[in-house]
């Protein structure tokens, strides 16, 4: 009986102690990430020097950046050996674009000879005959080595070593989490995933770390933690707590609806959306006359915020592509969107397009469903609004209409944007963030206004743009 009694009394006093024990276990992080982001299944590795020269240039870097970079190096020089020996003003100049280049050009050489001297030849193959710590201590000694590249190197590479990689963005959300304190570095939390990691094997540790990178870049970013739309909220130490925060604000504004919503970065414009962009419903943009490339920008990012990790489809009239251009991946990549992550389909006309999307809305793997529709056809009526808004609901798919030179007219949207293209803020050599003049001009659920906003090509949000001189927000709710 006094074993009972102090059992409990001493699951009581963890719970108290550890109100968030569930943050210790990984399994349903993993589970959770997996579910939301799918199951990441990658056969062909890079081997051991590759991945060592890509972790190497990679940091602080757009992975399309260095993969970038990576290439161009493999090209210029025929063996690793050329690259220890290249002087280093040649490097750096292959890294151009590379954050910190010139820092890490010379390291990278010095690197490359280091492993020459030490080990008779570029070539790390050797280290599968090392236990993991062997093989981290046997790296990071190396001069410019960090534990990051170190682990990436041995868990990324044919070496499928089992090890944890550790980046700003996994630190972040493992921060936020409650898993470390905010405090923490990446060794103590490499540390605590390693302590905690039992039963996972390597490929569940990578898979683990791209989930939470994922994670990091599309909802835990480090401008902004999207709890609302974060598949750990409910789980999450900061997410339980800034829940509660928005649902208290929500019930303040007279939202009853439990439906998703995803900022969209600009305070004022969130505050209009109540909170942000309804998700599984139907939004409208229209492209000011000669203003079409801002359009599709806009709704590029928009699109991008709602997805969170999945997939977003594009469906083009052919019609598009000739009167307004390809979309280009080039300038996706520009924006900082993931042409990877954009799936386009070219039907033939305005009734094709609006029957693929009806049927596309009904696919949960996609997160944003965007339907180009140039001038305006006459399939495209209220009707056929409703049709898409109840196919958005579904499965909380969202869809975008993108109207080309075309007026607005009667449809079930839920929000409906006029958009044209506005000065960027150029600084020295920068051209500026994208910026957009952007009108809300119908908001189902709350205030219209009127803004400038720029799309943060980094943090993948929009913010208020240093050419607007005060929102005009009108005090009507369409
Ligand atoms: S719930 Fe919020 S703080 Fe926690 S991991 Fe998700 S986005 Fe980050």
């Amino acid at each position: 009986m006094i074993d009972i009694v102090l059992s409990l009394f001493l699951t009581v006093l963890v719970q108290a102690i550890f109100p968030f024990r569930q943050a210790i276990d990984l399994g349903s992080i993993r589970e959770r990430l997996a579910a939301h982001f799918g199951h990441i299944q990658i056969d062909e590795r890079p081997d051991p020097v590759s991945q060592f020269v890509g972790s190497f240039i990679g940091s602080r870097t757009y992975d399309w950046k260095s993969w970038d970079a990576f290439m161009l190096l493999v090209r210029r020089y025929p063996n690793w050996d050329s690259i220890a020996d290249a002087h280093v003003t040649d490097i750096e100049s292959t890294l151009e674009g590379v954050t910190y280049s010139e820092k890490k050009a010379p390291e990278l050489k010095r690197a490359l000879c280091a492993i020459r001297d030490s080990f008779g030849r570029i070539d790390l193959d050797f280290l599968a005959k090392y236990d993991v710590d062997q093989a981290l201590n046997c790296l990071e000694k190396i001069h410019g080595v960090s534990p990051k590249i170190a682990s990436a190197t041995l868990n990324f590479s044919t070496l499928r070593m089992r090890t944890f990689v550790v980046d700003t963005h996994v630190l972040r959300v493992l921060q936020r989490f409650g898993f470390v304190g905010m405090k923490a570095d990446i060794k103590t939390t490499y540390d605590a995933v390693m302590a905690a990691a039992d039963g996972l094997g390597s490929d569940d540790l990578f898979e683990l770390h791209w989930h939470i990178k994922s994670l990091g870049q599309t909802i835990c970013t480090l401008a902004k933690a999207m709890c609302v739309s974060c598949p750990l909220s409910d789980i999450c130490q900061r997410g339980v707590e800034n829940v509660k925060i928005l649902k208290a604000f929500g019930d303040k504004l007279g939202i009853q609806e439990k439906s998703i919503r995803t900022p969209i970065g600009h305070g004022e414009v969130d505050l209009c959306l109540k909170g942000g962009l309804q998700h599984g419903v139907l939004h409208e943009v229209f492209a000011s006359v000669g203003h079409e490339t801002a359009a599709t920008g806009f709704v590029a990012g928009l699109a991008n915020r709602v997805t969170t990790g999945k997939y977003s489809l594009w469906i083009r009239q052919d019609f598009s592509t000739r009167e307004f251009g390809e979309l280009s991946p080039a300038g996706l990549l520009e924006l900082g969107l993931d042409p990877a992550h954009m799936l386009l389909l070219s039907v033939s006309n305005a009734s094709d397009g609006l029957r693929a999307a009806n049927d596309a809305l009904s696919c949960s793997a996609l997160g944003a469903v965007v339907i180009e529709i140039p001038g305006s056809p006459k399939t495209l009526d209220l009707t056929a609004s409703r049709r898409l808004t109840l196919a958005a609901a579904q499965k909380s798919v969202t869809a975008f209409l993108l109207r080309l030179t075309a007026q607005p007219d009667a449809s079930a949207a839920e929000t409906r944007w006029l958009v044209r293209a506005a000065a960027s803020q150029t600084q020295n050599d920068d051209w500026g963030r994208p910026t957009f003049e952007a009108s809300l001009i119908r908001n189902r659920s709350g205030n219209t206004g009127h803004w400038f906003m720029e799309w943060d090509c980094d943090e993948r949000i929009f913010q208020s743009s240093t050419a607007d001189h005060g929102a005009l927000v009108s005090a009507i709710a369409n």
